[in-house]
């Protein structure tokens, strides 16, 4: 796993789910797949990432697109809902609450990339 992967993922972790995963159970490792950009493996405790979208994000310089990907799938993590596929109205509430807390700590690309997310579902 990238250094900069496990970075990125504590620094999402601290700044948007605080009292989540307290014991540290939880990486975030790359996976090659065709049709994911990123996964929540709730077996293993894993957050991952498609290869291929993390290479093309490190090229352009985009951290927002990785942060905000780290986040969609770690509230799959966080909210329980019946298939881990859900994008239900738990999912997009806790989404929602992390745009605001974003936009509140002044990381508006974050936020307005979350709530562009969020309209996928609606
Ligand atoms: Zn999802």
């Amino acid at each position: 796993m990238p250094e900069e992967l496990d970075r990125l993922f504590q620094e999402v972790k601290h700044s948007y789910f605080p009292s989540w995963d307290a014991k540290e159970e939880w990486k975030a490792s790359l996976f090659d797949n065709e049709i994911l950009v990123g996964y929540c493996d709730r077996s293993k405790k894993a957050i991952l990432v498609n290869t291929k979208k993390w290479s093309n994000c490190v090229k352009r310089g985009d951290h927002i697109g990785l942060s905000v990907l780290l986040i969609h799938e770690i509230t799959h993590a966080v909210v329980r809902e019946q298939r881990q596929v859900d994008h239900g109205d738990k999912f997009k509430s806790r989404l929602r609450k992390v745009a605001a807390e974003a936009r509140a700590k002044g990381n508006i690309y974050i936020a307005d990339r979350l709530i562009a997310d969020l309209s996928f579902y609606e």
